[in-house]
C-alpha cells in the first residue's frame, strides 16, 4: 500500500458488497461497484444497477444522504475490471466460494496497481487458502476485512493478516475504515469465523439446543439470554429470525467441517429437526413466512405468534412470567444459581460460553479484550464474555463448572480468584496470557469520557449532569440522567458550569457516551407538575433553560456541541445554541415538541429562524424562512444523520461530522481549541418577522393539511401557537423583534399549550376511566 485511500473498488453488489459501498460513499470517497454481467438482460450493468437501487430504498437507510448515491459507479466485471486500475483499495465481496473468489483475484493481478491493498469479506475462509498459489506481491497487499451486516451500523471490523502482508497495507486500510468508515477494528489471526462469529455461532448453538433439552419456550429462552446478561432483547431466537433462520445449518456445517475434533463446538453441534422442517416451509425468519416469531394478521389484527419448540406449531406470543429473573435483579450470579430448568438454562449457556470463549486465545484472538470488544461491537452485547465473567467471579465460575462436571479452560482455571480487568493507575487493564495485566490501548485521536472518569473525579456534579476536566484546559458537560432527559437539575448545573468554565477553562465540549445525546425534556416531569397545575414551576423551569441557553450561547469562550445518536427537542436545541458542532455521522436531531403538542420553548424557534434567515438562497423577504422553520417543527421533522442535519439546518455548513463514535470527543476538543484565540460571542440577532399576515398564511397551510385529513383539529391549535412565535406575535405589522421578545412569545406560547393540553388529557382520561383526574 503506498498512499492514502481516496477510490475505493467493490466486486459483488451483493448484500455486503452493496452496504460496503454505500458506507465508502457516505464517507465521500468515490467507489467503483462491480458485479457479474446477468445471463439474458439487455443492461450488462444490470446487478450493480439493481443494488444501487435497493440501496436507496433500504430500511434502515444505507445513505446518509441520497447524493452519496452519485459516487458509486455501477458496472460490470467483463468490460470495467479496467476501472479498477485507479483503486487504492479492492474489496472482494463475492460469493463464499474460495474457488470463485481465487479466480477473480488471478483477473485482478493482470489489471489492478501494484501496491493497491485487496481484501476479502469472506465471513469462514482462511487467508492461506485465499491466498493459495497467488504470487508473492499479491500476498503482500492481501487482507481479509470482515465486516458485519448492515455494514453502515456495525461498528466492528474484524482484519486478519497474512504473514506476507505488508504491515503498512494492514495499517492504511485499518486507518481509513476507522477514520473515514467510522469501524472499530479489532486484529484476528486467521482461523475459521474469526472471533465474533466463532463465539457468536457456538452461543447461540448452545442457546438452542439447551432450550429444547431444558424444555424452554423461545420466549423464556429470549428472556433468559437477552437484557439479564446485556444481550438485546432479540435474544437467541429472536436473533435467528433476524439473522435468517436457513443461516444456521449452513454456518454450522462449515464449522463443523473445518473446525477439530477437540474443539467444544462439536458438543453443542447436532441437528435440530425442527430447523429442517423450517427451513423447508420456508420460515426462515423475517425474511420468508416467518421464524421462531410470526406476525399473524388474519382478521385484519397484528397478533404475535411464537413456534412451539416440541411441536412445531404455532401459537399466540406469550410473555414469561419468570419468578427467577424477578428474584435475581442485576445478580446474574443468582440467575445462574437458581435451582430448576430456568437457571440450569442460564448457567449452560452463559458460562460454557465464557468458557468456549477462554479457547479461543490465541487461536482467535490475541486478548481477552479483542474478544470482548468483538461481541460488543459484533452481536451488541453490553459485556464481553470475560466481562460477564468477572460480573459472576472468576473463581465462582470455575467452582460451578467443575462442580458440574464441565470442562475448565487453562486460561480460566489460571484466572481463579483475579479478576480479568482492574483499575490501576486511573487505567483500565485486561489480564493478559502471561499472567501479567495490560493498559488497554486507544489509537491516537480516541479520547473517551469512560477513561477519564476512571481517572478523575467530576469538576461538578448532580443528580442530572456533570462536568469534567478533559484536559488542555477544555471541560466537558455531560448529561447523565436516565435517556438523558433534562430537567431543572441539568439546567442547574449548566447555569454552574458556564460559571466555572469562564472562571478555569478555555473551551467547553457537551457530550456524552449513552445511546441517545439526549431525547430532550422531561416531559414525565412535566406531566406530574402539570397534573398538580404546578403552571408556575413549568413556567419557572422553561425560563431557566432559556436563560441557561443563552448564557451557554453568549459565554465568553467557545462551546462545541458533540451529539450523537438522538438529540431531540430540548437536547436539540442545546445543540442549536453551540458556537459550533461537531457530530458523530449517526445523529438524529429534530425539533419534535409540536409532536406532543408543544413548541420548542428553549429558544429553538429563533435559532432555527435565524439560520435559515442567513441562507442566501433563499427569496427575499421575512416570509421564506418562516415558512421553512413552521414545516419543519410542525411536522417535527427528524434528520436522519448528520449529513442530512446540515440540509436541514441543525448543523451548519462549517460544522464536523465524525464518523467514528470514539474519535467524536477528540474531534470535538480539537474544534473548541481552535476556537479559543480570538474567541468573542456572537453578537444577538434582531429578527425582521411578518406580523399577522404570516400568521394568516400559515394558518391556511395548516387549514389545507386538516382538509386532506393530514392534521387534527388538535394539530391546527398547536400550529397556530407556533406560527404566532415564528411571526413574532400578534402586531399588524413588526419592525423588528428581539431575541428576548422572540423568547417572551415562545414561553408564552409554550404555556397556554400546555395548559390545553393538560385540559385535553384529562377529559381524554376522564372519558376513558368515567372518574376525572384528581390533583
Ligand atoms: P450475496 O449473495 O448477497 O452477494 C454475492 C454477490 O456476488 C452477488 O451479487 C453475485 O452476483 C456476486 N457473484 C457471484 N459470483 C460471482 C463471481 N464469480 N464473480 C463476481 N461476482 C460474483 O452475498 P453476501 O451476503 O453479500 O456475501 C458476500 C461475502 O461477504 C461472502 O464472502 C460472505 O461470506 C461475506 N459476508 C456476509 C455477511 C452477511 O451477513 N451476509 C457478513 C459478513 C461477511
Amino acid at each position: 500500500m503506498d498512499g492514502p485511500i481516496r477510490r475505493v473498488g467493490i466486486i459483488g453488489a451483493g448484500t455486503m458488497g452493496a452496504g460496503i459501498a454505500a458506507q465508502v460513499a457516505n464517507a465521500g470517497v468515490p467507489v467503483v461497484l462491480l458485479d457479474l454481467v446477468p445471463d439474458g438482460s439487455g443492461n450488462r450493468n444490470a446487478l450493480a444497477e439493481g443494488a444501487i437501487g435497493r440501496l436507496l430504498k433500504a430500511d434502515p437507510a444505507a445513505f446518509m444522504h441520497d447524493a452519496a448515491a452519485r459516487l458509486i459507479e455501477a458496472g460490470n466485471l467483463d468490460d470495467d475490471l479496467g476501472k479498477l486500475a485507479d483503486c487504492d483499495w479492492i474489496i472482494e465481496a463475492v460469493v463464499e466460494r474460495a474457488d470463485v473468489k481465487r479466480a477473480l483475484y488471478r483477473r485482478l493481478e493482470g489489471v489492478r496497481r501494484l501496491g493497491s491493498a485487496i481484501s476479502s469479506n469472506t465471513s469462514t475462509i482462511a487467508l492461506k487458502v485465499l491466498t493459495e498459489g497467488m504470487g508473492e506481491a499479491f500476498r503482500r497487499d492481501f487482507l481479509i476485512t470482515h465486516f458485519f451486516n448492515p455494514p453502515r451500523y456495525m461498528r466492528l471490523l474484524e482484519i486478519v493478516s497474512g504473514s506476507d502482508t505488508a504491515a503498512r497495507t494492514v495499517a492504511a486500510a485499518a486507518e481509513f475504515a476507522d477514520v473515514a468508515l467510522g469501524k472499530s477494528i479489532v486484529r484476528c489471526a486467521d482461523s475459521p469465523g474469526f472471533i465474533a462469529n466463532r463465539l457468536g455461532i457456538y452461543w447461540l448453538q448452545s442457546a438452542l439446543v439447551e432450550a429444547i433439552d431444558q424444555g424452554l419456550t423461545v420466549e423464556e429462552a429470549d428472556a433468559v439470554i437477552g437484557p439479564p446478561m446485556g444481550i438485546p432483547k432479540t435474544g437467541v431466537f429472536g436473533l435467528m429470525d433476524l439473522v435468517g433462520i436457513d443461516l444456521g445449518p449452513q454456518v454450522n456445517a462449515s464449522m463443523r467441517a473445518v473446525l477439530p475434533k477437540s474443539d467444544a463446538f462439536h458438543q453443542v453441534d447436532r441437528d435440530v429437526p425442527l430447523i429442517g422442517r423450517m427451513i423447508e416451509q420456508g420460515l426462515t425468519g423475517r425474511k420468508g413466512k416467518g421464524g421462531f416469531y410470526r406476525l399473524d394478521r388474519s382478521d385484519g389484527g397484528r397478533r404475535r405468534l411464537a413456534i412451539d419448540l416440541a411441536t412445531g406449531a404455532y401459537r399466540p406470543e406469550q410473555k414469561p412470567v419468570l419468578a427467577e429473573l424477578d428474584a435475581a435483579g442485576r445478580d446474574l450470579r443468582m440467575l445462574l444459581s437458581a435451582p430448576g430448568r430456568i437457571g440450569t438454562y442460564a448457567f449452560r449457556v452463559l458460562a460454557q460460553t465464557i468458557a468456549y470463549a477462554a479457547t479461543l486465545i490465541p487461536e482467535a484472538a490475541g486478548s481477552i479484550a479483542d474478544i470482548d470488544t468483538a461481541m460488543r461491537l459484533g452481536y451488541n452485547w453490553r459485556w464481553g464474555p470475560f466481562e460477564l465473567a468477572d460480573r459472576l467471579g472468576s473463581d465462582w465460575l470455575v467452582e460451578q463448572l467443575a462442580a458440574r462436571a464441565l470442562a475448565v479452560p487453562k486460561l480460566l482455571a489460571d484466572a481463579a480468584g483475579a479478576r480479568f480487568y482492574r483499575l490501576e493507575g486511573g487505567r483500565r487493564q485486561y489480564l493478559g496470557t502471561d499472567g501479567g495485566y495490560h493498559d488497554i490501548e486507544r489509537a491516537t485521536g480516541v479520547l473517551l469520557l469512560e477513561d477519564i472518569k476512571l481517572a478523575a473525579d467530576p469538576v461538578l456534579r448532580n443528580g442530572s449532569a456533570a462536568l469534567w476536566d478533559i484536559g488542555d484546559g477544555v471541560a466537558c458537560f455531560e448529561f447523565t440522567s436516565k435517556s438523558n432527559a433534562l430537567d431543572q437539575h441539568s439546567i442547574e448545573l449548566l447555569g454552574q458550569a458556564i460559571e466555572v468554565v469562564g472562571a478555569r477553562f478555555k473551551a467547553l465540549v457537551i457530550y456524552n457516551e449513552a445511546g441517545n445525546f439526549s431525547l430532550g425534556f422531561n416531559l414525565g416531569l412535566a406531566l406530574f407538575a402539570a397534573n398538580i397545575a404546578a403552571w408556575g414551576e413549568i413556567e419557572k423551569s422553561i425560563a431557566a433553560g432559556q436563560r441557561a441557553y443563552k448564557a451557554l450561547k453568549y459565554a465568553p469562550f467557545p462551546v462545541v456541541a458533540a451529539p450523537a445518536g438522538m438529540a431531540l427537542g430540548g437536547g436539540c436545541e442545546i445543540v442549536l445554541h453551540a458556537d459550533a458542532v461537531q457530530a458523530h455521522a449517526e445523529t438524529y436531531l429534530g425539533l419534535v415538541e409540536c409532536g406532543v403538542g408543544l413548541i420548542p420553548g428553549w429558544g429553538g424557534c429563533g435559532e432555527m429562524l435565524a439560520r435559515w434567515r442567513a441562507d442566501p438562497k433563499l427569496p427575499l423577504g421575512p416570509m421564506p424562512a418562516v415558512a421553512k422553520v413552521f414545516e419543519a417543527v410542525s411536522s417535527a421533522d427528524v434528520s436522519k444523520s448528520a449529513q442530512q442535519a446540515m440540509e436541514k439546518k441543525f448543523l451548519r455548513p462549517g460544522d464536523g461530522i465524525s464518523m467514528n463514535r470514539d474519535r467524536l470527543l477528540a474531534d470535538a476538543k480539537q474544534r473548541a481549541l481552535s476556537m479559543v484565540d480570538g474567541y468573542a460571542p456572537p453578537r444577538p440577532p434582531e429578527f425582521a418577522l411578518p406580523g399577522r399576515s404570516g400568521q394568516a398564511g400559515l394558518a391556511s397551510a395548516a387549514q389545507g393539511f386538516h382538509r386532506r385529513g393530514l392534521a387534527t383539529r388538535h394539530d391546527l391549535v398547536v400550529a397556530e401557537a407556533l406560527a404566532e412565535v415564528l411571526c413574532g406575535g400578534d402586531a399588524d405589522i413588526i419592525d423588528t423583534i428581539s431575541e428576548q421578545q422572540l423568547l417572551d412569545l415562545e414561553r408564552s406560547a409554550f404555556m397556554r399549550l400546555a395548559r390545553t393540553n393538560l385540559t385535553l388529557a384529562r377529559i381524554e382520561h376522564t372519558l376513558e376511566t368515567g372518574r376525572p383526574l384528581r390533583n
